[in-house]
């Protein structure tokens, strides 16, 4: 999760760093900056593909996503963590941990022992921008 930081409720100070802090805060409340917040997100979970799997996973993967009785499919011979139905923008299936509306509270029900596709990407990259863009969330 990519977050503007704050300072704690407290007033301006003198320094530079708190006017730093508090040009970004006006920058984010006036609309220049976004707050990649993924638990009020959620746009990678879904598929935009309308495949019947989403993220790859690895050999250890496959085996841990099997033993929390999650379903793993083959496609095109890459061994992808399964999809579940989805209602709401960016596509009609996303993935099948995910929890929650998209751009609402939502969370990812495997969170610590999600695939490695899934920590590698990063909150802000160019590939979360797409992804938020494809249901209408702001960049
Ligand atoms: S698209 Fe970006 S902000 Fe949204 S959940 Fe994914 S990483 Fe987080
Ligand atoms: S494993 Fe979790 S973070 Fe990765 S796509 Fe599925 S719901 Fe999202």
């Amino acid at each position: 999760m990519y977050r503007i930081s704050g300072n704690g409720g407290r007033s301006p100070g003198t320094g530079r760093e708190d006017t730093q802090t508090w040009r970004r805060r006006e920058d984010w409340l006036e609309g220049r900056l976004t707050d990649y917040d993924c638990q009020r997100c959620g746009a990678c979970c879904v598929d935009y593909f309308g495949t019947t799997g989403y993220i790859q996973l690895t050999a250890d993967e496959k085996t841990r996503m099997r033993r929390m009785s999650l379903p793993v499919v083959v496609w095109h011979g890459q061994e992808l963590l399964g999809n579940r139905p989805h209602v709401g923008p960016g596509g009609e299936t996303c993935c099948v941990a995910f929890t929650g509306e998209v751009g609402s509270h939502c969370a990812c029900a495997i969170h610590p022992d999600r695939p490695s596709a899934c920590r590698e990407f990063e909150a802000g990259s160019e590939g979360c921008k797409f992804a938020r863009m494809e249901v209408g969330l702001p960049v």
